[in-house]
């Protein structure tokens, strides 16, 4: 079977942005999503407002190679939002790719979705046997029918600006009525609306540029790529809206007294020059490498990376421990995530496709190797057999997280249960099935107080514990 052709079933990542008051608002949003690449290589989209109609595009493939100039500049106006996505809770099918555009009786809109919803199939079949109609297998659209759904009849004891005493009563009662992880963006004809979940699993920022445009994205990198400035975070349960006469924000669900905002973010997801949950994705990432130096004090000759994601952990092991950091594998660039491709022979070549050794820097030392996780141990084999050829006279692997036990359900691409290599086998099973001398994962204490600070607290470790904190 050809890559091209796998079509099933997988959870997923994605990234979002969004720009308000700028007449390039498709182009912006265009940049802003290629930095954001990263969160989801298989579509992209983007909705525009001219403010009387919205219109979008959206195609399968890299930001750079599925929107044509031609796209952007059909997309006129200057509200936009943006998507990328790998796939979410639904079918990889052209239906699925985000922005969805909805007309209903109080006009139209576009929602943009980071997340997933763990209550979607039940109000999916609710709605269906109620006679709904949905269009894709995306849980997303259970937001967008729950907007539509909804009557002016809830009460929400919030003071509403008169310019939102249409539309927000619905998404209120909508975000009343979901559970599990939401990063939403929502185009209106004139407004922009952005939300996050109560427990603020997915990340989710607010920037202005230096002629007052607005913006919106998953991670600060992309505000970086519009030369625009990081502001804030939008908080958890916020719901911030944009339009002509300023900001305002709401919280309709009250607060959650603690965040569980996902750590994974910072082990491996977020891009390293970003700010996510309001702190600095790099300087996280190094001190998970320090703390795993702390634990595991190794005498070796060499400290080397699992590029990219295992970098930083790397660096921060080397200083600590003050083993030099050397490339000892070399990454090609020009190939996706090697744990993206859905089918195991697959992914197993494109290991070898990825990195390949370095012998000058590997051979007859004692390697220290080290990576951010290790998910169905797939990548580690392929990696210590490499380095085993190319001479190293002994592999230390130190992983820069616990061990992944339970799927993500809010918004991480994971495999099955099954698939998870520390559900099923113990540190030493794992060791000795990827051939290494020792095996270490930072602690969970360790991974949390790496990532702990003033302003930075509450995570969701589901993944590494089992608990989820919303179900
Ligand atoms: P595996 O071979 O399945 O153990 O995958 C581990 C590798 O995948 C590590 O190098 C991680 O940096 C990377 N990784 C971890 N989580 C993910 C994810 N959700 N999507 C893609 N790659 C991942």
């Amino acid at each position: 079977m050809v890559i091209e052709d796998f079509k099933g079933d997988k959870e997923t990542m994605c990234g979002i942005f969004g720009v308000f008051n700028n007449n390039n608002a498709s182009k912006l949003t265009y940049l802003g999503l290629h930095a954001l690449q990263h969160r989801g290589q298989e579509a992209v989209g983007i909705a525009v407002s001219n403010r009387y109609e919205i219109n979008v595009k959206k195609a399968e493939g890299l930001v750079m190679q599925a929107l044509k100039e031609q796209d952007l500049n059909n997309l006129k106006g200057d509200i936009a939002i943006g998507h990328v996505r790998y796939s979410t809770s639904g079918k990889a099918n052209p239906q699925n790719i985000q922005p969805f555009i909805t007309h209903f009786y109080k006009g139209s809109f576009a929602i943009s979705h980071n997340g997933n919803i763990v209550n979607a199939n039940e109000i999916r079949e609710k709605l269906e046997k109620e006679g709904a109609i949905f269009h894709t297998t995306s849980d997303t659209e259970v937001f967008v029918h729950l907007i539509a759904k909804a009557r002016n009849t809830e009460e929400f004891d919030i003071n509403l600006h008169q310019n939102d005493r249409e539309f927000l009563p619905l998404l209120f009662s909508a975000m009343k009525n979901v559970k599990g992880a939401y990063s939403l963006l929502i185009l209106r004809e004139n407004q922009l609306i952005a939300v996050r979940d109560p427990y603020g699993f997915r990340p989710l920022v607010l920037g202005k540029n230096k002629q007052g445009s607005i913006f919106l994205a998953s991670e600060s990198c992309a505000l970086d790529m519009v030369e625009a400035e990081y502001l804030r975070d939008i908080k958890p349960g916020e719901v911030l809206v944009i339009d002509g006469e300023g900001l305002r924000s709401y919280f309709p669900l009250g607060f959650v007294d603690k965040a569980h905002k996902c750590i994974f973010e910072y082990v491996y997801f977020a891009r390293p020059d970003s700010i996510i949950f309001k702190d600095y994705v790099y300087e996280i990432r190094k001190e998970m490498g320090r703390q795993l130096a702390k634990e595991k004090p190794i005498d070796a000759d060499v400290v080397v990376p699992v590029l990219d994601s295992g970098f930083l952990a790397a660096k921060g092991y080397s200083e600590e421990s003050g083993i030099p950091l050397e490339f000892g594998l070399i990454r090609n660039h020009y190939i996706g995530r090697s744990f993206i491709q859905p089918l195991q022979e697959i992914r197993d070549l494109s290991v070898k496709l990825k990195l390949n050794p370095v012998r000058q820097v590997i051979e007859g030392k004692r390697v220290i190797l080290i990576d951010d996780s290790l998910v169905r141990g797939t990548t580690a084999k392929k990696i210590v057999g490499m380095l085993k050829k190319a001479g190293a006279k002994e592999i230390h692997f130190l992983i820069s997280s616990p061990p992944v036990i339970s799927p993500c359900v809010y918004g991480i691409d994971t495999p099955t249960k099954e698939e998870l290599i520390a559900s099923t086998k113990s540190v030493e099973e794992i060791r000795n099935y990827i051939g290494v001398d020792t095996l270490y994962y930072l602690s969970l204490d360790g991974m949390v107080k790496s990532a702990l600070n003033k302003k930075n607290k509450g995570f969701c470790v589901a993944c590494f514990t089992g608990n989820y904190p919303v179900l």
